[in-house]
């Protein structure tokens, strides 16, 4: 027997990984599984080529098998198998991935599934284990041989006797330790549940013993014990499968089982990009705004897969704040397994993928605002702030994103409408897009700087939400229209003869002016005769940018 020591550099970085690069134990799992499904692809994919070899699906599977007398957890698979050498420079050699180097020699081949390609994933196994034992029968070759290894201080080889090709890997769990417990991983509840959120979409079936207690058949009352061999993972994802084989109710399902919300969906989205950047993506806009949207604790992304297998719960980068209440998943065959959060930030092919996930909601919300309005102000009702607040953010320069997904109340329809739709009945000597802000509809119908544009007959655009204003600041103008509050100085209406009346009243009354404007001292800047007020005495009106309201808004925010 052989005992070799890993390479210096193999050594730190083992030591390195196994403290830092994963940060949850029970991923070690979906690493050991993911490589099984990896080896049983090499035989599929030599298949291909090879006459002299048949592929029949029912014999290729992995299987997970704890035992607590023990204390091991075994997980083998009937996949390629590895010979002495791979032993040795797949096993031997940390980041030398021989999936990588497999991928590279078959680049001709198409339908590349081939999960690993970094070359530390199997090392994660000592996260749970003490010692970790190969045992392993290469197709085409008449030897197994053994692989054993307790960690950073090197592993053995040596023949031994296997029936079949294929890897058997036998993890020793480790002991509980004071504030770790391991014993999890021998619980088969524990391991259904890891293999069922990591590897539930692993292409071949992943088997366990599953033993318990169940009603016996046709008794109401009585109970048998039994012992079967279950088949845990589902195989075909959802977002695999093609949109016309799918029902609503499915997507639905899809939606409860991942717990994306207790609500119902109002609308999914299914993508299948196959251009320049290959994923699917199941993207879901809920119903109801989630319990805790507007608090801290909310955090907003959407599951990563790389090929079928999770590598994030909530990638923040695939989505823009002002979609953050999108729920759903991306998988790309383009992404590595092992890939880690700070690199992910950096990768390319998720900024084409967020990007494009982007427009896709876009066009979604856009036709939904064509085709289904009521459904559209029921999102928009829950979700508009949200919109509101992204043409706010960053000086305005999702814009062209967002603004013709806004929605304001009108004085003329009484009820939300777009400016799109505003801008298009406008008079043809209306100049602004008029607004007023307010607390509620109510208060604001009855506010006399409304008067004058209503008498006009020009619509205006109702305020009410705190974030209303500083939004349309951002925005400046649509359609080349520019913005105006009806409690303006300047409201563009008053017709020239009227300036000049206005002009007499001022002098007429300058005492009475210069009385009013010192007992209002600091208050206000000027009093003077205005044309504009109707069925009330007098109003305030503002000059330049800060109106009334965002005067309330700004003094209210803390300094
Ligand atoms: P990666 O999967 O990223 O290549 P791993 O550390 O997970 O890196 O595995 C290293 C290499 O060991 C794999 O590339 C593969 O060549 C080999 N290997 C690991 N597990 C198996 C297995 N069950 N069957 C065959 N080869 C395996
Ligand atoms: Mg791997």
């Amino acid at each position: 027997m052989e005992k070799k020591q890993f390479q210096a550099e193999s050594k730190r970085l083992l030591e390195m990984m196994i403290n830092s690069i994963y940060t949850q134990k029970e991923i070690f799992l979906r690493e050991l599984i993911s490589n099984a499904s990896d080896a049983i692809d090499k035989i599929y994919y030599k298949a291909l080529t090879d006459d002299s070899l048949v592929f029949d699906k029912d014999n290729y599977f992995i299987k997970v098998i704890p035992n607590k007398e023990n204390r091991t957890l075994t997980i083998t698979d009937t996949g390629i198998g590895m010979s002495k050498e791979d032993l040795e420079s797949h096993l031997g050699v940390i980041a030398k991935s021989g999936s990588l180097a497999f991928k590279k020699e078959n680049e001709a081949k198409d339908g590349h599934n081939i999960i690993g390609q970094f070359g530390v994933g199997f090392y994660s196994a000592f996260m749970v284990a003490d010692v970790v034992t190969v045992i392993s029968k290469a197709l085409g070759s008449d030897t197994a041989y053994k692989w054993e290894s307790t960690g950073a201080d090197g592993y053995t080889i040596e023949p031994t006797h296997k029936d079949s090709v294929g890897t058997e890997i036998i993890l020793k769990i480790k002991e509980n330790t004071e504030d770790e417990s391991y014993d999890e991983y021998l619980e088969e509840y524990r391991l259904k549940s890891i293999i069922k959120k990591y590897s539930d979409f692993i292409r071949y079936p992943i088997k366990m013993d599953v033993s318990g207690k169940r009603l016996k058949e046709g008794s109401e009352n009585e109970f048998e014990d039994y012992q079967e061999e279950q088949h845990i993972n589902s195989m075909i994802p959802i977002w695999r499968k093609n949109k016309s084989e799918l029902t609503p109710e499915d997507y639905e399902k899809f939606y409860h089982e991942k717990h994306y919300g207790f609500d119902k969906p109002l609308k999914h989205i299914h993508v299948s990009a196959d251009g320049a950047v290959v994923y699917q993506a199941i993207l879901f806009i809920p119903e109801n705004i989630p319990f805790d949207y507007y608090s801290k604790e909310f955090e907003k992304g959407l599951e990563l897969y790389a090929n079928g297998v999770l590598i994030m719960n909530k990638c923040a980068d695939l989505l823009p704040d002002y979609f953050s209440f999108v729920k759903g998943m991306v998988d790309s065959e383009s992404l590595s397994l092992n890939i880690s959060r700070e690199m992910l930030q950096h990768d390319r092919q998720l900024k084409m993928i967020a990007k494009n996930i982007e427009s896709k909601i876009k066009s979604q919300l856009q036709s939904m605002l064509k085709n289904e309005r009521e459904k559209y102000e029921q999102f928009y009702n829950a979700f508009g702030r949200q919109l509101k607040f992204g043409v706010y953010s960053d000086y305005g320069s999702h814009k062209d994103v967002l603004q013709d997904l806004l929605m304001f109340y009108s004085s003329k329809e009484k009820k939300l409408v777009t400016l799109e739709d505003y801008v298009s009945r406008m008079p043809e000597d209306q100049k602004y897009i008029y607004y007023a802000t307010g607390e509620s509809n109510e208060r604001i119908e009855k506010l006399p700087q409304t008067e004058v544009v209503a008498e006009k007959g020009y619509e205006i655009l109702y305020f009410t939400d705190d974030i209303d204003e500083f939004a349309i600041k951002m925005l400046m103008q649509y359609k080349e229209k520019e913005f105006r509050s009806v409690s303006s100085g300047d409201l563009g209406i008053e017709s020239e003869d009227k300036q000049e009346e206005t002009e007499a009243a001022k002098t007429e009354n300058k005492e009475l002016f210069d009385y009013m404007a010192s007992q209002l001292s600091g208050k206000v800047k000027t009093v003077k005769a205005s044309k504009r007020l109707r069925s009330h005495p007098v109003c305030l009106s503002t000059e330049g940018e800060v109106t009334i309201e965002m005067e309330k808004v700004l003094n209210a925010m803390p300094n």
